[in-house]
């Protein structure tokens, strides 16, 4: 039966009708397929294998997310989210996180032996698409990509009442699939030296260091326009797109740590911790990663310059001791392994230097904004809810004070559920420095008021 409810909080959580069993069955049995052939080490029949089970697996998701949100009015309601195992810490949600970390620990630390099944089941398509046998990464990056993909027709379905999510997913989903996966495999066909055009230094730490200007300036004539662009995102488009759109451009559109937590993670979104505390932490946090790239890659240069009078034969064991810490094990296995416990942007919000330089700017010179309409705020909390940086927009809201915050990643999402429409994401025609100058708010604590 059509739930026709209107209601904001919904507190009896959705019922999982007969379809959608019979939805999750299928989805289930493509899933078991990839993890027998995981387990036996072997992939008979290979390419018959993949097909079938990714097919089973997108019509899995398709049938459910079709029944679970066409039977409702279009918008957003909490729809239970507090009461449901895998969204609310219980058993599945554990259990969900433990195999996410488990995979990613596998992947980084253990791919010996472990992923052989795998590797042979995504052989045909690697051949097909590069002409050289899949190895970790090409599994890796096929099932990212995957994943974005079969969940952003979810995130579509669900947020189908608002253009702004649907022009986002679409660009997320284009960005992965095609400057994320197909054209660096393209270059590969190619006989050319690996890209990926949509991470930039200081996310991919690599990026700006002398080895990689050193590899890409001298591989092939084309290679050395790579690292080009790479500067050129790094100190010229950086500054002037979050000048005028906020870090939205990148975090929200454009990149793919971004993209899996709005698809993948979006039903963990409301995990995150809204509390001053978190908060805090995450300040020292994410300047401390950025502070550790700037200072790694300016020693990396100063190494090369003084012909390895700095570092010595310490540089390689030096850029490593980063990607292990925090390539793999930050924004890999906690990053994406804790979306069930803290939500989906642990990565974004307490370890991306790249969210810390665009969340300076945006903070500091930047036009965008969330503005808001105290006036028809009815406190609902819905915005703070589900906002995955763990901004507690109603406090501003509230107040009728615009949004400025570095963490803000431009998602949309809080003014997309706010039931008032309340909330607008602008941008203003002075910059945030002026705008606020006026309305700053201060936080104080409660042991710092005395009264006289
Ligand atoms: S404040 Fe709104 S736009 Fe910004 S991160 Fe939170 S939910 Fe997204
Ligand atoms: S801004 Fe909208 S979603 Fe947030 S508390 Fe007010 S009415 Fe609710």
């Amino acid at each position: 039966m059509k739930d026709t409810s209107l209601s904001v909080a919904t507190p009896n959580p959705s019922l999982t009708s007969g379809k959608q069993k019979l939805a999750l069955a299928v989805a289930g049995i493509g899933v078991l397929l990839l993890l027998i052939t995981w387990a036996s080490g072997h992939a008979f029949s290979p390419l018959l294998l993949l097909l079938t089970s990714l097919g089973l697996m997108s019509a899995g998701v398709w049938l459910f997310v079709r029944e679970e949100y066409l039977r409702r009015p279009e918008g957003i309601k909490n729809n239970g989210v507090w009461f449901k195992s895998l969204s609310a810490r219980g058993v599945w949600g554990w259990l969900a996180a433990i195999v996410l970390t488990g995979f990613y620990t596998v992947l980084y630390f253990f791919p010996e032996g472990w992923l052989g099944g795998l590797t042979q089941v995504f052989d045909p398509l690697s051949r097909g698409l590069r002409k050289m046998p899949a190895d970790k990464w090409f599994v890796y990056g096929s099932l990212y990509t995957f994943s974005i993909l079969a969940l952003g027709v979810k995130f579509i379905y669900k947020y189908r009442h608002s253009r702004y999510q649907l022009l986002r997913t679409v660009s997320v989903m284009f960005f992965q699939l095609g400057f994320a996966y197909l054209i660096p495999a393209f270059l590969q066909l190619m006989q050319q030296p690996e890209y990926y055009f949509t991470y930039f230094w200081p996310l991919k730490d690599y990026y700006g260091s002398p080895s990689a200007v050193r590899y890409y300036g001298s591989a092939t004539s084309i290679s050395v326009y790579f690292i080009i662009f790479s500067a050129l995102m790094t100190f010229v488009a950086t500054p002037v797109l979050t000048y005028f759109l906020g870090k939205r451009w990148y975090c929200s559109w454009v990149c793919g740590c971004g993209g899996l937590a709005e698809t993948a993670g979006d039903p963990f979104r409301h995990l995150s911790d809204k509390s001053l505390r978190a908060w805090r932490i995450e300040r020292w946090m994410i300047h401390s990663v950025l502070v550790a790239v700037v200072l790694l890659t300016g020693l990396l240069w100063l190494n090369s310059w003084q012909k390895g009078g700095v570092l010595g034969s310490f540089s390689q064991t030096y850029s490593a001791i980063y990607g292990y810490l925090i390539g793999m094990a930050f924004s890999g296995v906690v990053g994406v392994g804790f979306y069930p416990l803290m939500g989906s942007r642990v990565w974004c919000r307490f370890g991306c230097p790249m969210a810390a330089i665009l969340g300076i700017l945006q903070k500091k010179k930047s036009k965008f904004r969330i503005t808001t309409n105290g006036g028809q705020c009815i406190s609902c909390g819905n915005c703070s809810t589900y906002c995955e940086m763990g901004i507690d927009v109603r406090h501003y809201a509230q107040r009728g004070q615009d949004v400025v915050r570095a963490s803000c990643v431009g998602c949309g999402i809080c003014a997309a559920v706010c039931p008032r429409g309340v909330l607008r994401l602008e941008g203003a025609s002075a910059d945030v420095g002026q705008r606020t100058q006026a309305t700053r708010t201060v936080h104080i604590k409660l042991e710092d008021v005395k009264i006289l």
